[in-house]
């Protein structure tokens, strides 16, 4: 008979937690202009504006801190970092960086010019970003079914062959200098893409002789779907499944505070050596010198443990299925979820949950207050806000979809922290056609408004 899973470790040091009262909340969210962002962390009882750099890191890599080596060329702590990443990825040529974005401003310095045409698959803010601002041209190529919320596909982060193949087909070679898949897709709600998709893109890739990289953030969450959705790779190992998926591309940027298991860094890691070589001058220039690259020696050591504790099966079933818990247990009290949940969060759907706020009224955001001031639970507004106004028109731009997003921490909280915020969002549905009004802003900075924008209660 088949066993339940349970975490693969025990707690070793514990942080408290601060449970505030209503009355208290209350106050410091009107003190906080209504604005999540600007609670201090310690008038949050369950913390989950994001699953960034928040994780907890284990015994091992505590002991890889103390043994960092500081050395400013050649430590020991970079050919740890480069060993790891070279057995688990097969891409030999390393550039540390800062984090995710430093390996894009990096790798993206030294490849993309301006007119170019970046295919991928729902890129995500900061990679669009990092590519505009080149005046590069970032190209969706998702499955159509990405951008529907109530049905099921088991790869939403999938890439349409045909969108891809067409632009890959109608633009010169020089124009496109690589494509980039993101695993699992964060954008779409942390959904997997799955391996026959990705041996397909690679397949594309090679006939237009296109490199392919990928922004691995979360790939060793994408190799647990592909383990439990694909049936060829049931009785693969995670780390057998990763490998297979990084021989299918040329190089990888990752944000090293999500799968890394850190809290802070990132890397490129890349298969060609002139591409390195192109790449390291930005690092030099951008980040530091070639073998740290804006990390401490004691944080590329904790690093390449986290690489191999996240490719472990054990510790990504119990992750996953942490999240999984959760979008269950909301389900079974009906409260609105959208579908299906992917690997590192939940999403509410404020259309459905609190459809009697207007819009205009930033309904998503007021729920995602409503959670703060009923249980100290936080989340972040996916919605009107944060989509910020338009351009030209400076009306407010309104998305399809509201959301409040619920990022879990890796190995952080227990099932009874999931319970705990199951048990507030219930009870705010059950009163939420109490819920009329909305808020309305009083200060807005005229782009990203979201992190600082203030607000009243209407
Ligand atoms: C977080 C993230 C990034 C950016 O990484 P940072 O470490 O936050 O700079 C890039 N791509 C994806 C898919 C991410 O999730």
């Amino acid at each position: 008979m088949e066993l339940p899973y349970a975490e693969p470790y025990k707690i070793k040091t514990v942080e408290k937690i601060y449970r505030s009262t209503r009355e208290q909340r209350e106050k410091w969210i009107r003190e906080a202009k209504y604005n999540l962002f600007k609670l201090k962390s310690s008038q949050v009882f369950i913390d989950l504006l994001t699953d960034s750099g928040t994780g907890a890191m284990s015994d091992e890599q505590w002991a890889e801190m103390m043994r960092g080596d500081e050395s400013y060329a050649g430590s020991r702590s970079y050919e740890l970092l480069r060993d790891t990443v070279e057995r688990i990825t097969g891409y030999p040529h390393l550039i540390p960086t800062h984090q995710g974005r430093g390996a894009e401003n990096v790798l993206f310095s030294a490849l993309v010019k301006e007119g170019d045409l970046i295919p991928g698959n729902m890129h995500f803010d900061t990679t669009k970003a990092h590519i505009e601002f080149r005046k590069g041209i970032p190209v969706d190529c998702t499955i159509d079914e990405a951008y529907d919320t109530e049905h099921y596909h088991p790869f939403k982060g999938n890439v349409d062959l045909n969108k891809l193949e067409k632009v890959l087909k109608e633009n010169p070679r020089e124009k496109i200098p690589f494509v980039i898949l993101t695993v699992t897709c964060n954008t779409a709600g942390g959904q997997p893409v799955s391996m026959e998709n990705i041996r397909q893109v690679s397949g594309l890739c090679r006939k237009y002789g296109v490199p392919l990289y990928f922004d691995a953030a979360r790939f060793a969450e994408n190799a647990y779907f592909i383990k439990k959705r694909e049936r060829a790779y049931k009785d693969k190992s995670i780390k057998e499944i990763v490998r297979e998926m990084f021989d299918y591309g040329d190089g990888m940027l990752m944000s090293a505070k999500k799968d890394g298991l850190v809290n802070i860094g990132g890397f490129i890691a890349l298969r060609n050596l002139e591409t390195y070589r192109k790449a390291i001058v930005y690092s030099i220039m951008f980040e530091g010198f070639i073998t740290y690259g804006g990390m401490a020696g004691r944080d590329m050591g904790a690093l390449a443990v986290g690489l191999d504790e996240a490719t472990e099966f054990d510790y990504l079933e119990s992750r996953v299925e942490q999240v999984h818990y959760l979008g269950r247990r909301l389900m079974e009290l009906d409260v609105p979820v959208q579908q299906p949940i992917g690997g590192h969060a939940i999403y509410l759907d404020a259309n459905r949950f609190v459809p009697t706020i207007p819009r205009e009224q930033f309904r998503a955001q007021a729920l995602a207050v409503e959670l703060y001031i009923v249980g100290g639970v936080r989340g972040v507004e996916i919605g009107t806000i944060m989509a910020d106004r338009d351009p030209v028109t400076r009306k407010n731009r309104y998305p399809k979809l509201e959301l409040v997003r619920l990022a879990i921490p890796r190995r952080v909280y227990t099932d009874n922290h999931m319970n705990y915020v199951a048990e507030v969002l219930k009870q705010i549905y059950d009163t939420r056609h109490e819920a009329k009004t909305g808020y309305r802003i009083v200060y807005e900075p005229p782009i990203l408004r979201h992190f600082t924008v203030e607000l009243e209660k209407i």
